[in-house]
């Protein structure tokens, strides 16, 4: 590891790593390196609140929304099991609905369950 990261707490740059750790000087912060070189893999998704979401997890429709091709709107509280991230986009999941197969929806539009 050549790239030592910014303090996300206090910004700073006097950054030293310690064991699996990342330990800055200035204000005492310390989080797991294995956390930072996972976000620099890839976009984060997260859901509307916020939360990370991965692939298998199981989100909630949060309003009802109108599915492309379909008549049957997809109906607010819609369990969405087992999802798939959508590779290089953070906003959009791939998933099934009891009802609907091979929905892709927006992640503005979720809340992990
Ligand atoms: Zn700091």
């Amino acid at each position: 590891m050549s790239e030592f990261p910014d303090c996300p707490q206090c910004g700073r740059s006097n950054v030293y790593a310690d064991r699996d750790q990342w330990v800055c000087p200035d204000c005492g912060h310390e989080w797991p390196a294995s956390a930072a070189s996972e976000e620099a893999a890839g976009p984060v998704v997260r859901d509307s609140n916020g939360n990370p979401l991965a692939a298998g997890d199981t989100v909630v429709v949060i309003k009802d929304l109108k599915v492309k091709g379909s008549s049957i709107p997809l109906k607010q509280g819609t369990v969405i099991r087992n999802i798939r991230l959508v590779e290089d986009d953070p906003e959009h999941i791939e998933g099934h609905s009891d009802k609907i197969k091979g929905l892709v929806l927006k992640t503005q539009f979720l809340r992990k369950a």
